[in-house]
């Protein structure tokens, strides 16, 4: 039987109120949680640890540090790792350990659940049994199980906070499905890279949602600070307004000073297109960076990771930004940008 490891680190799922609408706070232990779910030991030989439990609102850099400490001290000892978290930050923290745990080759399966397992109708219950199902499996993901859906972490995004499909993955296929039985797709990346963990994570990180009428002076005095960097979340492809705004000076400034940018979308769906709009291809001429079809979440995540990892002036920080590491975005979305520029 394989062993997996499951890591309370609070969140709906294990959430008790002490009377009937009540508000939510964390289970007292992750035992409490296991034994309302016994059937839990038929799929796997489980222990548990909880290094905290919190509301994934209050998701630090320190947690996410400590999680991903606690996974890899208990690397040789369990074949598969199943996260317990809140949904708030979860396609965060999933995104975060993506690249942490570079080339980890097993699988760490982030779940949750809208509903607190103590609740009638609650999703928690086969969320989290189909999730260490998936653990005892032999792909090497960091992947999120919810709503009878596996999707890669780094590509996933919450979408609602009432239905039991919290998640989606809008420029990547589901990893798999449940329905009778669990189908993984061909797609999930399996043993073999080599492992490269890396902890530090840098939050100098700033994303700035463009909008009609954004007061761009207010910006200044922060994109002249040095060391920082700018995720633009711009509209459509990645343009942004030039006639009568100051957003481009804005950008040219940051940049001055020794600052990266990088462009991202608005959209959900599709990827940042540099070449499409004159409005948007300035950016590309200026050296800013492009998001490609990473998820925000992802960006804000890797550009911390690559921050702490190797500075921001570092050649390498540009030049990995916009190429896939954890399978975050796609290197074809290349050819789509010279496709619509021939
Ligand atoms: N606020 C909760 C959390 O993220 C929501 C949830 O788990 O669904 O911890």
């Amino acid at each position: 039987m394989r062993r997996v490891l499951i890591i309370y680190s609070g969140g709906t799922l294990g959430m008790v109120s002490s009377w009937a609408s009540g508000p939510l706070s964390a289970a007292p232990s992750v035992a409490s949680i296991l034994e309302k779910v016994p059937e839990l030991q038929s799929i796997a030989r489980i222990e548990t640890v909880s290094p905290y439990a919190i509301d994934s609102a209050d998701l630090s850099l320190d947690h996410i540090r400590v999680l991903a400490e606690t996974i890899l001290l208990s690397r040789e000892k369990y074949d598969g790792f199943v996260v317990i978290h809140g949904t708030d930050s979860m396609a965060y923290c999933a995104s975060a350990l993506s690249f942490m745990l570079l080339g980890f080759a097993k699988p760490i399966i982030f779940t949750g659940s809208q509903r607190p397992l103590q609740r009638i109708r609650t999703d928690a219950r086969r969320n989290l049994i189909n999730a260490v199902e998936i653990a005892t499996s032999d792909i090497a993901e960091t992947a999120i199980f919810f709503g009878d859906r596996l999707y890669r972490g780094n590509r996933t995004t919450k979408i609602s906070n009432w239905k039991y499909d919290a998640f989606d993955s809008p420029n990547f296929p589901t990893l798999g499905q449940v329905g009778l039985d669990i189908e993984l797709s061909d797609g999930c990346r399996g043993p073999g890279e080599a492992f490269d963990p890396s902890f530090a994570l840098d939050p100098s990180v700033f994303v700035l949602k463009i909008y009609p009428g954004i007061p761009v002076d207010s910006y200044f005095p922060l994109a002249l600070t040095k060391g920082k960097a700018f995720i633009l979340e711009a509209y459509g492809g990645g343009t942004i307004p030039l006639q009568g705004s100051s957003l481009l000076k804005l950008i040219e400034a940051a940049m001055g000073a020794g600052n990266l940018v990088a462009v991202n979308t608005q959209c959900h769906h599709g990827g940042v297109l540099l070449d499409m709009y004159e409005s948007a291809r300035i950016l590309k001429e200026n050296g800013t960076l492009s998001c490609k079809d990473m998820t925000i979440e992802a960006s804000v995540m890797k550009m911390m990771y690559l921050l702490g990892r190797y500075g921001l002036n570092s050649p390498q920080t540009v030049s990995l930004f916009s190429r896939d590491l954890a399978g975050e975005l796609s290197e074809e979305r290349t050819n789509l940008h010279q496709k619509w520029s021939e």
